[in-house]
């Protein structure tokens, strides 16, 4: 059992570097290596993330594994060959760029392969196995670990792409979940390392729905919670790409909101605020939220924005937010 673990991890660790070399010295390898150069990577930022490339080929990751000693059934359990009913192994990720997902301790114990092209998936990644759970593993959070702990604050992002971006144009901090939603194993591994929590999830709407999801557990693990707005539907990676790492930490991340002030305006667009019965359940809607803050003075400062704009007694909501609270224990 635990040999056979030991050999899976081995077998990632050496198409980790196959993947890679494959990438920079193989004749096909080039035109996925243009791909990445193409989506602005430098050649630095391939090692670093040791992106690599899996050949169009059904049998070539095949033999090297067999080669190399590992039992082709215990390679489909690993997730990284797969077999059809006529038995014949292939390799999983066949025609991909290799995106290696490492653990904590900077092992792979994953891959994630990305099409060239238009194909369906966009990504496939391995299945969970022993080594990989992915509801637990954050992209990257080996090597940002560090400065994760020097900035007290962790960047969340949606995509691998995102991270590594991030990262080439100077944020270190990022992370990414694997195309799942942040399950609350991940949220409480990242309080303890910090208490803040930026989530910068792509613009467009999934983006936007996911980032609510992802702020809300965030928050009950008890983060202060931060959301960023990407303009015009843009992902992290396209709006670095386009504008630059400055203009991302100035006009993304330094003027990222609350949590709360996200929520108002997320909610704000399902209303018509001119109409009495939209306002009045907008308001309901954000003194719920407003009614789950651990501190008053975070309740206060939004009780009075809301009794500002709305012109309306303070009292009032405040009398409302601690009836809501009451009915919470
Ligand atoms: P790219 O920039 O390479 O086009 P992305 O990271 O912007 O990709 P999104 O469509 O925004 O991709 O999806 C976010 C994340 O969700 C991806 O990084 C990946 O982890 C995951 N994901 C996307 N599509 C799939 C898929 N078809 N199967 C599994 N996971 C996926
Ligand atoms: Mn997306
Ligand atoms: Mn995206
Ligand atoms: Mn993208």
């Amino acid at each position: 059992h635990s040999e056979d673990s030991q050999n899976v991890l081995e077998a990632h660790q050496w198409l980790t570097k196959l993947y890679h070399h494959l990438l920079r010295n193989s004749k096909d390898g080039k035109t996925a290596y243009q791909y990445l150069i193409d989506r602005g990577f430098t050649e630095d930022t391939i090692k670093k993330y040791q992106l690599g490339y899996s050949p169009n080929s059904k049998d070539f990751v095949v033999t090297f594994l067999e080669k190399k000693g590992y039992h082709p059934q215990t390679m489909v359990k690993a997730g990284l060959l797969s077999v059809n009913d006529q038995g014949e192994y292939a390799d999983r990720f066949r025609g991909r760029v290799i995106f290696p997902l490492r653990n904590h301790l900077g092992k792979t114990v994953a891959f994630a392969g990305r099409a060239l092209g238009n194909q369906e998936p966009k990504y496939l990644n391995s299945p969970e196995t022993e080594l990989f759970h992915k509801g637990r593993l954050l992209y990257n959070f080996d090597q940002a670990r560090s400065s994760i702990r020097k900035q007290k604050t962790v960047i969340l992002f949606e995509g691998f792409g995102d991270v590594i971006s991030a990262d080439q144009a100077g944020v270190h901090n990022g992370v990414a979940t694997m195309g799942t939603s942040l399950s609350s194993s991940q949220a409480n591994l990242l309080k303890r390392y910090v208490d803040k929590v930026i989530i910068c999830y792509d613009g467009d709407q999934p983006g936007i729905e996911a980032a609510v999801k992802a702020a809300k557990t965030m928050k009950a693990v008890g983060c202060q919670t931060f959301v960023a707005r990407i303009p015009d539907g843009l992902d992290p990676d396209d709006f670095i790409q386009k504008n630059g790492g400055d203009r991302f930490q100035k006009e993304v991340l330094d003027t990222s909101d609350t949590y709360v002030s996200f929520v108002m305006s997320y909610l704000r667009r399902d209303y018509n605020l001119q109409l009495e019965g939209d306002r009045i359940a907008y308001i309901e809607n954000v003194l719920q939220e407003v009614a789950l803050l651990e501190r008053a003075v975070e309740r206060e400062h939004y009780i009075n924005e809301l009794a500002n704009e709305f012109d309306m007694s303070v009292e009032t909501l405040k009398e409302e937010v601690q009836r809501i609270r009451g009915q919470k224990v």
